[in-house]
């Protein structure tokens, strides 16, 4: 999949029907809905990416999240782990608001882009190998148009780490072999971008204390730091 620009690609992969299992999911989950936000729209389309279309890092999650992004169409934004992950933006000067909560809260982020792995939201946060395949013609598109400003990649969490290394390597980077493995703060460096991990901001994550506020500011106020943005 090739797109001439951002809005072109955006405008052709919100409406990619592409995976039935998670079109299905995605429209079920919208259609029901959660009784907290039973009286607001649901997106419950793909999920493109957002933030500046020249940014100098670039955050790949997962898949949004079901009422996350899901129902708000940015990708954490009224999500526990986007809340996490916006405080953490915000402190070390990446977003220009502590919260991401819907579409209209003039929340922008500051030389920065947040892509999904898989665009659709997947039942358990699981996408099946076969749908993570379907959905990485969308992913090297985006990281296509926006890689070549970028000077850091911040994979958030082992999925987002692993699929960040498939693409650059069909995009043609120098991606080291073996794969380096996927820890808190691991990194590499492949053409001038620097890759970086982080633990996810998962509540899983963040509730047992596996990702600290400190351990995530530390990493994107790296990568910030990489891409020439210091605070
Ligand atoms: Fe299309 Fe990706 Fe959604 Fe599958 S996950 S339907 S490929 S946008």
């Amino acid at each position: 999949m090739k797109a001439p620009d951002l809005p072109a690609l955006t405008a052709t992969s919100s409406v990619c029907r592409a995976c039935p299992r998670l079109v299905a999911w995605r429209e079920a989950v919208a259609a029901d809905k959660r009784k907290a936000f039973a009286e607001e729209p649901y997106w419950g389309r793909p999920v493109t990416g957002w933030g500046s279309e020249r940014p100098t890092v670039v955050m790949v999650g997962l898949a949004p999240a079901a009422h996350g992004g899901n129902r708000t169409w940015r990708i954490f934004t009224g999500d526990r782990s986007g809340d996490w992950l916006f405080a953490s933006l915000h402190r070390v000067g990446m977003a220009m608001q502590a919260t991401s909560v819907a579409a209209g809260d003039g929340q922008q982020l500051v030389d920065a882009r947040m892509v999904a792995s898989v665009r659709c939201a997947p039942p358990d946060n699981a996408p099946t190998p076969l749908e993570r395949d379907s959905c990485a013609g969308w992913l090297d598109a985006e990281l296509r148009l926006i890689l070549p400003c970028a000077r850091a990649v911040v994979c958030l969490g082992g999925y987002a780490w692993d699929s960040v290394a498939r693409a650059m390597t069909r995009l043609g980077f120098d991606v080291p072999r073996p794969r380096p493995r996927f820890s808190h703060g691991a990194s590499y460096e492949v053409d001038r971008l620097h890759v970086i991990g982080s633990y996810h901001p998962s509540q899983q994550n963040t509730f047992t204390g596996k990702l600290t506020e400190r351990m995530l500011d530390e990493v994107l106020a790296e990568a910030n730091q990489l891409a020439g943005n210091s605070a």
